[in-house]
C-alpha cells in the first residue's frame, strides 16, 4: 500500500527545499547514503547499552555499526572517547549535566539573547528549571566574546562547569581560553560545538577536544549527518557520561540514525569536505560583504564561519518583518536577536544567514554575490509586489541549476 498523503507531503518538501534558497543555518543536506542508513533495517533493533554490553541478542550487527561509528569519531575529533548514541543536542547536553552536576549547582554560560542556546540554562528549559546557571554575554561595542570579561564572572560566580559554543556567534570561539578560565577557577569546562563542529572536521575552526572535558555536538549542521548528537570526552569521563546517556536519560539507541553517523563521519574526513567547509566560510564571508556593501550592518563587523546576523533596525526594519519578506520571494532564513536587542523574541532586530546547505548544494562565491543582492533589494523594497515577483524570479534562475543530495 503507498501512503499517498505522506508521500506526496515528502514530494512537496523536496520541492520546497529545490525552489528556495535555504540559508537557515543551522540546517544541511545529507548525503544519499546518510539518508539511506536513516530508512534503514537498524532502525527495528533494540540495543539498549553499549557494545558488547547489550541488554538484547541479536546486537551482533549493532555493536559493529555503533563501534564503526565510535571509532571513526574519535579519529576525526581527535579525542580518547565517544558516545554515539544521544538523540539530539539538547540530549547530549542533558547527559553531560547529569554526568557532573548536581541541582542547584551553578553554571556559567552565554546567554540565550546574545547567542547561546536553550540547553545552555534558559528558564523555560530544563536546564534552567534544574541547574543554576549564569551567563556571560558579548562587548557591546565589538559584538565580540569579552574573555577578561568572562574570566572575571568566573570568578564571582565559581561555577562547577563552564559552557562555550553558541547557535549565534560568527567568531573564532577560543576554546585554549576557556580552559585557562575553568581551570582558574576549578571548573569544568564543556564545548558545544553543535553549529560549528563540520567546520572543526573540515579544519576551518580550531579543534576544542585538547582543551575541554567534554564536547557536544548535534551530527546534523555544518556536519552534514543525519539529526542526532555526540559527546566527547577523556578515559576519566567515560564512564559517568555513558551511564548519563544510558540508562539516565535515554532508552535504546537509534542505530539507524548512528549508521547514518558513521558514514557521516568518513565523509567528513575526507579532502572534499575540506574543501566543502573551506567554501562554506568563504560564501559567508562573500555574502556578508556584499550585504554589507549595500548598507546594512552585520553584528560584529563581519564572520570567520558559516553564518553572521544582519541588524535591519538601522534601516527601521525588525526581523520578522525582513524573514517574512524574504520567504515571500524565496529565500529562507529565520529572524534572530542581535545582541543588547531591544525587540522581543517573536519580532527581534535580526536575520541570521548560513551557507553550510547552499554549499552543500555546490554554490560558490558567484552566486552568493548575486543572493547578496536580492536579500538587499528585497528588503528595501518590502512593499513593491512587482520588485518582489521580479526578485523571485532571479531566485528561481539561480536555484534551477542546483539540486541537491536526495532530491530526485
Ligand atoms: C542546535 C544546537 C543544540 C541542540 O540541538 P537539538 O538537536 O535541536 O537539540 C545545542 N547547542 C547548540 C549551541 C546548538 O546550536
Amino acid at each position: 500500500m503507498i501512503d499517498k498523503e505522506v508521500e506526496k507531503l515528502i514530494h512537496l518538501e523536496a520541492l520546497r527545499h529545490k525552489e528556495d534558497l535555504n540559508l537557515i543555518a543551522s540546517e544541511n543536506y545529507p548525503s544519499k547514503e546518510v539518508l539511506k542508513a536513516c530508512g534503514s533495517i537498524f532502525s527495528t533493533k533494540y540495543a539498549e547499552g553499549y557494545p558488547k554490553k547489550r541488554y538484547y541478542e541479536g546486537c551482533e550487527m549493532a555493536d559493529e555499526i555503533e563501534t564503526l561509528a565510535i571509532n571513526r569519531a574519535k579519529e576525526l575529533f581527535n579525542c580518547d572517547h565517544v558516545n554515539v548514541q544521544p538523540h539530539s543536542g539538547t540530549q547530549a547536553n542533558m547527559a553531560v549535566y547529569l554526568a557532573v552536576l548536581n541541582s542547584n549547582d551553578s553554571v556559567l554560560s552565554m546567554r540565550l539573547d546574545q547567542g547561546g542556546h536553550l540547553s545552555h540554562g534558559s528558564k523555560v528549559n530544563f536546564s534552567g528549571k534544574i541547574y543554576n546557571f549564569n551567563f556571560y554575554g558579548v562587548d557591546r561595542e565589538t559584538e565580540m566574546i569579552d574573555y577578561d570579561e568572562v574570566e572575571k564572572q568566573a570568578k564571582s560566580v565559581n561555577p562547577k562547569l563552564i559552557v562555550c559554543g553558541a547557535s549565534a556567534y560568527s567568531r573564532i570561539i577560543d576554546f585554549n581560553r576557556f580552559s585557562k578560565i575553568a581551570k582558574s577557577v576549578g571548573a569544568l569546562l564543556l564545548s558545544d560545538v553543535a553549529h560549528i563542529s563540520g567546520l572543526i572536521a573540515g579544519k576551518m575552526h580550531p579543534n576544542p577536544t585538547p582543551f575541554s572535558d567534554f564536547v557536544t555536538t548535534t551530527t546534523h549542521k555544518t556536519l552534514r549527518g543525519p539529526r542526532g548528537a555526540i559527546i566527547m570526552c577523556s578515559e576519566k569521563f567515560k564512564q559517568s557520561i555513558d551511564k548519563a546517556v544510558f540508562p539516565g536519560i535515554q532508552g535504546g539507541p537509534f542505530l539507524n540514525m548512528i549508521a547514518g553517523r558513521a558514514i557521516a563521519f568518513k565523509e567528513a574526513s575526507s579532502i572534499n569536505f575540506q574543501k566543502y567547509s573551506k567554501n562554506v566560510v568563504s560564501n559567508a564571508k562573500v555574502l556578508s560583504e556584499v550585504i554589507i556593501s549595500n548598507g546594512f550592518r552585520v553584528v560584529s563587523g563581519g564572520t570567520d564561519n558559516h553564518q553572521f546576523t544582519i541588524d535591519v533596525s538601522t534601516q527601521g526594519y525588525t526581523g520578522s518583518e525582513v524573514a517574512t519578506t524574504l520567504k515571500k520571494i524565496g529565500i529562507i532564513v529565520n529572524k534572530n536577536g542581535i545582541p543588547y536587542d531591544k525587540l522581543p523574541p517573536k519580532i527581534t532586530s535580526g536575520v541570521r544567514i548560513g551557507t553550510p546547505a547552499l554549499t552543500s548544494r555546490g554554490m560558490l562565491n558567484d552566486e552568493m554575490q548575486l543572493i547578496g543582492n536580492i536579500i538587499s533589494e528585497a528588503i528595501y523594497s518590502r512593499d513593491d509586489n512587482k520588485k518582489l515577483d521580479s526578485l523571485k524570479s532571479r531566485v528561481k534562475d539561480i536555484t534551477e541549476g542546483f539540486s541537491f543530495p536526495g532530491y530526485d
